[in-house]
């Protein structure tokens, strides 16, 4: 989006500055707090890009943002993802944005393709896709003090080029890409497994540790199986939204309610957990209860130590041939971001983030001003559903750049005891502790409601910030707000109201 010309600041406002002698107090010749030409940059176009530039059009002006996606398509996660049966492990109703339902799911829980296109339809619904450019990778960023910006390097197609901004925002999501090859039986093998066996002429599965399987999904113990919504109900959801509401805050409710589930000792947890090993103990053993007495699958419960052009082999020397080799090893944890950044002084945040990532709310960063992430390390990664918290860090971050725009910012800088009662704090290894046995979480350390609650308002006393003018207070400018400048009578008295509702004044 260009920039829009001030019109108002230049035909309005008084151009002489007002200046004490004494302590060179100068104001700006404008009215209180015009928003300054901001320009944001933003690595990614996942759920979290989306939200950036959504919330970006709906409450600011004056403002450039580009969305740098290096994938040809936006979804992010969802567009990288596309094994057989890769599906969403909370109910579709509750995968949504929480201000954009979708009374179209066709299942209770949602597939992948159906996902991308929540994404695609909602850009094409809002008119994102101006603000976002594919197939064009951030590289690096480096901070600029006398600007207040950083210097963004993006290869874009072929080309390498160079953008600037006074933020940037990191919504390149904690996942880093993976290649696909069936080895492992962790969360995308128990989705991807019993898909390839429905078409393979002969399915190895290696399943070097006869892992113990919740529930194909916990949740659906927990929240309710596979279904399919029949037309009456989906037209329901599209007829009455406050039927569909009451549904989505129910369903919500239930997936906030587990959170208990998580506290070791708690009644829950020990119901889940006598629940979790029951169903699990059906599932340890020779393989997966799916591939049980199924002809064309063999399952391997050895290490794959080498991999030869006819197949691959296990530790105890035996060759099985294979064609494909489908690898659903995990997840590696993106701690720092996937591109070199560069702050105050010109510190790396790789090098800040070794041996431990230093954040603030999982969301800002000591020595990187203006920089921001959204579902970074220490964020809510486990609790409840992603995209109600990736609302509420888009917000925050937000908040903070209306106040870099319209305060004349020029830099805008900046947890554990709670684990310790988490059941994730259990000598065990995961991604969440960087598969490190017994090592440190890098989650939140609360529930859902609990993150958003404490995302809702800005310490801004936690930050260090310093003004592009000597006088901090130069934004207050020529003691006019703008509705008295352009005379909008229904905005001179904004507080005259018949109840106590919340009132701003332009
Ligand atoms: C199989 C699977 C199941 C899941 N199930 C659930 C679930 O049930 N419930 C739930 O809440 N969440 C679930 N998630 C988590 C999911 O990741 C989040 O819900 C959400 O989609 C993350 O969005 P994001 O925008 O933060 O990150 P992503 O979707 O990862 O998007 C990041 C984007 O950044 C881009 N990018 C990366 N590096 C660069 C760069 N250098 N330059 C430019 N662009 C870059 C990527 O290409 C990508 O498009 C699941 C994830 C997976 C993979």
């Amino acid at each position: 989006m260009p920039i829009t010309e001030n019109i108002l600041d230049r035909k309005t406002v008084n151009k002489t500055e007002t200046v004490s002698s004494a302590n060179q107090y100068t104001t700006l010749p404008q009215c209180h707090s015009t928003p300054s030409e901001l320009r944001v940059i933003c690595a990614g176009a996942g759920a979290a890009g989306l939200l950036v530039a959504y919330k970006m059009k709906k409450l600011f002006t004056n403002y450039e943002l580009v969305c740098y996606e290096k994938n040809p398509h936006i979804a992010g996660t969802w567009y990288e993802n596309r094994y057989p049966g890769c599906a969403c492990d909370v109910p579709a109703h509750a995968y949504t944005f929480s201000f954009e339902p979708n009374p179209n799911w066709s299942t209770f829980y949602t597939y992948g393709p159906g996902i991308r296109k929540y994404f695609k339809d909602f850009a094409a619904k809002h008119e994102l896709m101006p603000h976002i450019k594919l197939n064009s990778r951030v590289l690096s960023a480096t901070w600029i003090e006398e600007g207040g910006m950083y210097e963004v390097e993006v290869q874009s197609d072929s080309k390498s080029i160079r953008d600037r901004c006074h933020v940037l925002v990191n919504g390149t999501g904690f996942f880093n890409s993976k290649t696909v090859t069936v080895i492992g039986t962790g969360s995308s093998a128990i989705q991807i497994i019993p898909q390839i066996q429905k078409t393979a002429k002969h399915l190895v599965a290696f399943m070097r540790s006869a892992k113990a399987t919740s529930p194909s999904s916990s949740t659906t113990q927990l929240l309710g199986a596979q279904y399919h919504f029949t037309e009456e109900e989906k037209r329901r959801f599209r007829d009455d939204p406050e039927y569909h509401l009451l549904y989505r805050q129910k369903l919500e409710s239930s997936v906030n309610a587990l959170f208990d589930m998580y506290i070791r000792g708690s009644e829950t947890s020990k119901q889940t957990e006598a629940l979790m090993r029951y169903e699990m103990l059906r599932r340890i053993g020779p393989g997966h209860e799916e591939l049980k007495n199924k002809e064309n699958v063999t399952t391997v419960h050895k290490e794959l130590v080498k991999v030869v052009p006819e197949g691959v082999i296990d530790d105890s020397g035996i060759l099985h041939k294979v064609d494909i080799l489908i690898c659903a090893t995990g997840f590696n944890l993106a701690f720092a971001p996937p591109f070199e950044v560069r702050g105050v002084n010109g510190v790396t945040m790789a090098d800040e983030f070794c041996p431990e990532p230093n954040v603030y709310l999982a969301l800002t960063v000591p020595k990187f001003p203006n920089y921001f992430v959204i579902n970074g390390v220490r964020g809510n990664w486990v609790a409840g559903t992603a995209l109600p918290s990736h609302e509420v860090q888009a917000k925050y971050i937000l908040k903070c750049a209306k106040k870099i725009q319209e305060e004349s910012i020029r830099a805008f800088e900046h947890i554990d005891a709670w684990h310790k009662q988490s059941v994730w704090s259990a000598g065990c290894k995961s991604w969440y502790k960087n598969n490190v046995l017994g090592g440190k979480l890098w989650i939140w350390g609360g529930s859902a409601l609990h993150y958003m609650k404490t995302m809702k308002e800005v310490k801004y006393e936690h930050y260090n910030i310093r003004y592009r003018n000597k006088n901090m207070w130069a934004y207050l400018g020529n003691e006019r707000v703008r509705a008295e400048i352009v005379q909008d009578a229904g905005k001179l008295a904004p507080y005259m109201r018949n109840s106590d509702v919340p009132w701003t004044i332009d």
